[in-house]
């Protein structure tokens, strides 16, 4: 087959070997969003060039004119495939549906097929010759109706693609922008190029199609944004949508320390606007937040709160300073994110106060109640004792139902002397009052201490009452016999309180190697096993609607029989069976606990 060797083939061939480099370059990164579309394009554009040359290096003229339909391949998908990167590039992603790129495809694959089947229609040439142009034999054509279809929707779909271009540029943020004119600058090469061939501007490329030159310069300009600026690695709507409306504040530095982007958030906070902080230092432009500009100096990254301004203009902010470093791992920047934590520090400072006042009210409540009770007991006490006086006829005589009245009186008092000196303890134990005395005694000596108390009362309910020590105990305990007593007293008297019929039995025995027991069984109304643990809370009582015979109580006594437990190293625990009785057993240690207090 009869060749040609033109001046042309060699720019032609160079174009051809840049294109393929910048395949080769992309294929390994097709992953990046908009790569494949790039690679697509080089096929296109190399499929053009390859026809462009074939069709200068054969001289025959059909041979010629195969190569020229075969250029049609690149040429109509080479407009298509811009639009759709640039639509991909900026954001617009979810417009490449298949049915938009179908329709768009309708036009260039009409051409395609009028170009194969020009020889029976001639809407595309109407009519081919050949001749010489600049010492070349070269295909010239004169140009149908569909041809100028063809062109108009090529260039449509150029300008397209460049509006779409023009739209996000002036859209974006600075760190975007850039990239975006770069692009947008190699969109206008194949208008001018195309120009030129057209036109025939420059006489010695006659017949020659600049058009692949000017592609491959928006080429060289896409891939540049593509994998240099990794342009999509951030996809610019993504950012927009995200970083433009977070109310964190994000401020980009470069390598430099230079501010490169900047959202309103930080534009607030720092109270300049993006064209004023775009580009200056961030020492300079982060003055005020001196701390912060301390911290990149050296750190590679940091997270801490910080704050700023002084009385009503004091504002916390949790600051974030993260290295960016390019895929070679050098440094190439930093992101600053502020966020304002003013309200969460406000919170956590009037919740810390709260509890504060909480504590004060509630240690004015115990000092109160001591006091209080304290200064109550010697009036009750009188009046018990004057009392006790008049009915036993002191001042003189009394009748029977003067007696008896006397009797409600005493009673009644002496209910309150109780309770007044419950709360007198449990404000003692709540301040941390309590002292023990320690000291060797004999639990013989403990028994009797309470026996006369617990006999009266049990007497007065007609109840049993058995009290014994076991023989099996060491003759001595060591303890303080006048808290023990308040715990057995305690415990004897509710077994009194909630029992209607039957006995009471009190036993000081040992419990284990290590501990002896005070241990106070009754045959009373038992307490629910829901109820067993909240009966040691402070002023904690069964409900009155859920005991059958409720009692007058403070519901103190069991709490302070666990709180002096507790301290003298002990415990307390409960048995109950409803409506069967209830076995209080309190656990203390031979040796005087560690709890205690001397
Ligand atoms: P108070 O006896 O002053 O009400 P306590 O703290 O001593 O307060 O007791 C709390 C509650 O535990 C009592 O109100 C009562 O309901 C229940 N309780 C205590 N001891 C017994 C017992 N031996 N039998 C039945 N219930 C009891």
């Amino acid at each position: 087959m009869p060749t040609q060797s033109t001046p042309y083939l060699v720019p032609l061939l160079l174009v051809i070997a840049c294109l393929l480099s910048l395949a080769v370059y992309a294929w390994p990164r097709r992953q990046i969003p908009g790569a494949k579309v790039f690679l697509l394009l080089m096929v296109a554009l190399i499929a053009w060039t390859l026809g462009h040359l074939f069709e200068w290096t054969f001289l025959d003229m059909s041979t010629k004119f195969f190569w020229v339909r075969a250029q049609y391949f690149g040429i109509v998908a080479v407009p298509v495939l811009w639009l759709l990167f640039t639509l991909q590039t900026t954001g617009r992603g979810q417009l490449i549906t298949r049915r938009n790129v179908l329709l768009l495809l309708i036009v260039p694959m009409t051409t395609f097929v009028g170009i194969w089947t020009n020889a029976y229609h001639q809407q595309f040439w109407v009519d081919m010759t050949l001749g010489l142009i600049n010492n070349a034999v070269s295909l010239r054509t004169t140009l149908g109706i569909w041809f100028w279809v063809h062109a108009t929707y090529s260039y449509l779909l150029l300008l397209a693609g460049t509006y779409v271009l023009i739209l996000s540029s002036r859209k974006t943020s600075h760190l975007y922008r850039q990239q975006l004119l770069l692009l947008l600058f190699g969109s206008f090469a194949p208008w001018v190029s195309n120009a030129i061939t057209i036109f025939e501007l420059v006489p010695a490329w006659k017949g020659l199609d600049l058009t692949p030159f000017g592609f491959l310069l928006t080429s060289l300009t896409m891939a540049w944004a593509l994998f240099r600026y990794q342009l999509l690695d951030i996809v610019p709507i993504a950012r927009d949508i995200t970083v433009e409306k977070m109310t964190e504040g994000v401020i980009v530095l470069n390598a430099n320390q230079q501010i490169v982007d900047i959202n309103p958030a930080a534009e607030t906070l720092l109270g300049c606007s993006m064209a004023d902080a775009i580009g200056r230092s961030a020492r300079e432009i982060l003055a005020p937040w001196t701390d912060l500009v301390a911290e990149f100096g050296e750190l590679p990254s940091a997270q801490e709160e910080i704050s700023i301004g002084q009385d009503d203009h004091l504002r916390y902010y949790a600051v974030s300073i993260s290295p960016i470093r390019d895929r070679r791992e050098r440094l190439s920047g930093w992101v600053i994110v502020l966020r304002n934590i003013t309200e969460r520090k406000q919170m956590e400072d009037e919740i810390r106060q709260a509890r504060d006042e909480a504590v004060i009210a509630s240690q004015m409540k115990t000092r109160l109640l001591a006091n209080i009770s304290h200064d109550l007991r010697s009036p009750l006490g009188s009046i018990l004792g004057y009392t006790e006086m008049l009915q036993a006829g002191v001042p003189g005589p009394i009748n029977r139902k003067q007696f008896n009245m006397l009797t409600e009186i005493i009673d009644s008092t002496e209910q309150l002397l109780n309770f007044v000196n419950n709360l007198v303890e449990q404000a003692q134990l709540d301040s941390g009052r309590v002292v023990f005395k320690t000291r060797e005694f004999s639990p013989d000596e403990l028994l009797e201490a309470i026996q006369s108390t617990a006999r009266a009362l049990a007497h007065a309910k007609s109840l049993e009452i058995n009290a014994q020590v076991s023989t099996d105990l060491p003759s001595t305990l060591s303890g303080d016999p006048y808290w023990l007593r308040q715990i057995m007293i305690n415990l004897v008297s509710n077994a009194i309180k909630f029992t209607d019929q039957g006995r009471i039995r009190v036993d000081i025995l040992p419990e284990d190697a290590t501990h002896w027991a005070i241990r106070v069984a009754d045959t009373g109304r038992g307490i629910p096993q829901d109820a067993l643990e909240d009966i040691f809370e402070p002023f904690e009582q069964i409900d009155s609607e859920r005991s059958e015979n409720p009692t007058r109580g403070s519901g103190l006594g069991l709490s302070i029989v666990k709180q002096l437990a507790a301290l003298m190293g002990g415990s307390v625990n409960v048995q109950s069976t409803l409506g069967q009785g209830s076995t209080f057993s309190v656990l203390l240690p031979y040796k005087a606990g560690a709890g205690g207090k001397e």
